[in-house]
């Protein structure tokens, strides 16, 4: 199955810190989970992105959250830059991977400002999640996109088992 997966779970450093969320090397996952993951990424068709590096945002950068979650989106990031625009580009550009390639799943980075698919920080720059979508998520939702987050691999696993 083709897959489209948050570049920085793979380990490239793309994360506005400059730093990556790999999976495979998170202490936080056991080892079955690690294991799952791997077999996921080699028995399958990965498509990588960072969206915000494919919006034309650098690493690394500042960090960022989004202002508002309904249309017209709002981005700022931590010096009140507004970056919506590279976020909107990031997700079209994810979009268009999968629109062009036949990928129905995703495997995104949770709570990130583009991948998160079930909470993001409420843009007070304070730590605080709430219940919302990344930009990208949104996106590839919207499009019957099936989105999953690092912590969701087994849901992942039955998906492709179910899917094939
Ligand atoms: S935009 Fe997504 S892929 Fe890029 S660093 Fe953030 S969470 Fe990872």
């Amino acid at each position: 199955m083709k897959i489209l997966v948050s570049s920085c779970l793979l380990g490239e450093d793309t994360r506005y810190d400059g730093a990556n969320s790999s999976v495979a090397l998170n202490p936080r996952f056991r080892f079955a989970q690690k294991e799952l993951f791997m077999d996921i990424m080699c028995e399958n068709e990965i498509f990588s992105i960072c969206p915000e590096v494919a919006g034309g945002l650098g690493v690394p950068r500042n960090k960022a959250e989004i202002q508002s979650h309904k249309k017209p989106f709002l981005v700022l990031d931590e010096k009140q830059n507004d970056v919506t625009i590279n976020f909107l580009l990031g997700a079209k550009k994810a979009l268009d991977i999968c629109l062009g390639n036949g990928i129905k799943v995703a495997l995104l980075k949770s709570k990130s400002p583009s991948c998160g698919n079930k909470q993001v920080y409420d843009g007070t720059f304070l730590g605080n999640l709430i219940d919302e979508k990344g930009l990208t998520a949104r996106l590839l939702e919207e499009n019957s996109i099936k989105v999953f987050n690092e912590y969701e691999i087994e849901e992942l696993n039955k998906f492709i088992k179910d899917n094939k």
